[in-house]
């Protein structure tokens, strides 16, 4: 049994990077003393859909609200199904349970983690209204089959990038194909706003309009056309919508991040090189996969372990790996395992044999902009260290 280095610190699985650009924005904020939604989240809009090419963009508080109005603006209700991995994090399918929709499973392909496009269309029945690619790992999935698809079952696209911004599918950005895409400013995703998220949406007004309103209450109007010198007092409430405006605090952060995010991505994909340098050799430890014709956001770094030596297994090796001091994580325990999804549909580990199989020899390792080099190369020796041992 390795012991571990008791003079390191604790390397934690990811890290946010801000500096005194984020803290400067936060106070120039405080100190304007307009909180909420107002100017600074209609800037943080204006420069994401330039930096997205999106057509248009609504900033919410959390890619789950993101993933709730996009559903609910597509006409997601009741006995509908909405098709989507179960490597996924749980706000994609609860957002269709709140709606009173079914999630319906579709399993993953083994190097990506994406969604399994050739098996889409067996889970196409006349309930089904959306597909939702969910981009793994910031990994766009096969986004022209998937639009393929949709168009001849006549259903739309709902795309889950929590991981995805920045990423390309064939030298496009996510996020810019025009179907409602969802963005995490979580603060562990690729870009922060402490809590947020974001919709790039095709420039369709009645969307957009329904999108914003859900945002806030099913109001007509923001609260920067009311309260302000030029505001009127009167407004509607067109429909029963939630609390999912974004704060100006929030905005004015993430206009920073937003500028540093290239530079955070490359950094990433720097970082993520060395690891695959290290374990080039290394048949036990399966490298993430990139395909062809995409750019990669890079927000996790997931190993496969395979064939490991008894009584070694994925378990262990993290458990080995937090006595190195080092941080890791396992994305995702997928869907179908969770004890609400498992019971109410009753499913086995074997519904999705390759999300189950795939899950129990993940690990992913620490990536973020902030790391050394030395930092992954350290990891990537334990790592190395642990599996031959
Ligand atoms: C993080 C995440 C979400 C939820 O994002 P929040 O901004 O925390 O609501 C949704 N989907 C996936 C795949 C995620 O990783």
């Amino acid at each position: 049994m390795p012991s571990g280095d008791a003079d390191r610190s604790f390397m934690p699985f990811s890290l946010p990077w801000l500096n005194e650009k984020e803290i400067d924005a936060v106070v120039r904020c405080l100190e304007g003393g307009w909180l909420t939604t107002g100017p600074a989240t209609a800037e943080f809009e204006k420069h994401l859909q330039a930096y997205l090419s999106a057509p248009s963009v609504v900033a919410v508080n959390s890619c789950t609200a993101a993933l709730h109005i996009a559903y609910t603006a597509s006409g997601i209700g009741p006995d509908d199904e909405i098709i989507m991995s179960p490597m996924t994090f749980c706000a994609t399918a609860n957002a269709a349970v709140h709606l009173g929709a079914t999630p319906r499973f579709v399993d993953i392909e083994e190097d990506t983690e994406n969604i399994d496009c050739e098996r889409i269309p067996a889970a196409i029945n006349a309930k089904t209204k959306i597909i939702v690619p969910v981009d793994f790992a910031g990994h766009p999935c096969r986004l022209d089959r998937i639009a393929e698809i949709a168009r001849g079952n006549d259903l739309k696209i709902v795309e889950d990038a929590a991981h995805a911004i920045g990423s390309e599918y064939k030298e496009k950005k996510i996020g810019s194909f025009g179907w409602p895409t969802c963005f995490s400013f979580y603060p562990i995703k690729n870009m922060t706003t402490g809590e947020g998220g974001a919709i790039a949406c095709a420039d369709d007004l009645e969307f957009v309009a329904r999108c914003r309103r859900l945002s806030l209450h099913g109001i007509s109007k923001s609260g920067w056309s009311r309260y302000t010198e030029k505001g009127t007092w009167y407004y509607e409430v067109l429909e029963p919508g939630y609390k999912y405006n974004m704060t100006d605090i929030q905005a004015a952060i993430g206009i920073q991040q937003l500028k540093k995010l290239d530079e955070f991505i490359a950094r990433r994909n720097h970082l993520a090189s060395l690891y695959d340098q290290a374990f080039q050799d290394i048949p036990e430890i399966r490298c993430p996969v990139t395909r062809g014709n995409i750019h990669h956001a890079r927000h996790l770094y997931v190993i496969q372990l395979v064939d490991l030596p008894r009584p070694l297994n994925r378990d262990r090796v993290i458990e080995q790996l937090r006595e190195f001091h080092i941080g890791t994580t396992v994305n995702f325990i997928p869907l179908h395992l969770q004890p609400y999804y498992r019971d109410r549909y009753g499913f086995q580990p074997q519904d999705f044999p390759v999300a189950t199989r795939v899950y129990q020899r993940s690990i992913s390792l620490p990536l973020y902009p902030k790391m050394k080099d030395e930092d992954v190369l350290y990891v990537a020796e334990q790592l190395i260290n642990i599996v031959k041992s």
